[in-house]
Order: C-alpha cells, then sequence, then structure tokens
C-alpha cells in the first residue's frame, strides 16, 4: 500500500512522494527484491533529480515465517523506547480483534538492519 508523504532529499528539498508505508512480501514478494537491492520506496527529488531513500517507518510483515516488524528511520534510533510502546498499543487492538503469531524483532532501524534480519 502507496501513501504520499512529505519526504527531504540529501540537499535538503522537501516534496511530496508516493511511498510504501507496509510491505506484506507474502503477497507481494517483488517488495523484498526490492529492499534487498535498494530500491525499495527510492525517491527522485524534482529540484535536484538526486535518489535517495525516502526514511519514513514501515511495517514489513512476511505471514510465511510470521515476522511483522517495523522498520523506522535510523534518526529516530533514541527513541525507541516511545516507537515500542506508540505500536505496541497499536499491535494490541489489532490482535484483540484478530490474534497472530508474531516471531522475530517487533521494531528495526533501517533498510541494513532489515536486510540483515531478512536475508
Ligand atoms: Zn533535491
Amino acid at each position: 500500500m502507496k501513501r504520499d508523504v512529505r519526504v527531504a532529499c540529501p540537499n535538503g528539498h522537501t516534496f511530496d512522494a508516493s511511498v510504501h508505508r507496509s510491505a506484506n512480501v507474502t503477497t507481494a514478494p517483488h517488495l523484498r527484491a526490492e529492499i534487498m537491492d535498494g530500491s525499495f520506496n527510492l525517491t527522485t527529488c524534482p529540484v535536484c533529480q538526486i535518489e535517495s531513500y525516502a526514511d519514513v517507518p514501515f511495517l514489513y510483515h512476511d505471514t510465511t515465517v510470521s515476522l511483522r516488524v517495523w522498520v523506522y528511520p535510523e534518526r529516530d534510533r533514541h527513541a525507541a523506547e516511545e516507537i515500542r510502546t506508540k505500536i505496541r498499543q497499536a499491535a494490541a487492538i489489532v490482535e484483540s480483534v484478530l490474534p497472530t503469531d508474531r516471531r522475530g524483532p517487533e521494531l528495526l532501524f533501517g533498510l541494513e538492519e532489515l536486510r540483515a534480519l531478512i536475508n
């Protein structure tokens, strides 16, 4: 599922880009390939044409291995406890309606950590 979000290029230009806020690689396996090859949520700045990763939180979901993990920007690592609290509250609402198994970490920072996990 793609959503429009405001992102910034490395030169500081801000623009709206359509990016994935969730990636269910069970139903959309190409998203896993994009994460591995670096084309996932890649945006092009309309001003300077620089390509950069839209560093916005997204939910990585692989039902075949019961993995459901939030991937937050590296720059948010200092707020890990707040983010964990937030995603646990959200998960509690969802799981009260639809209980699901989950394995592995619930929160990662940066695509590198995700690549290391799913590689
Ligand atoms: Zn730019």
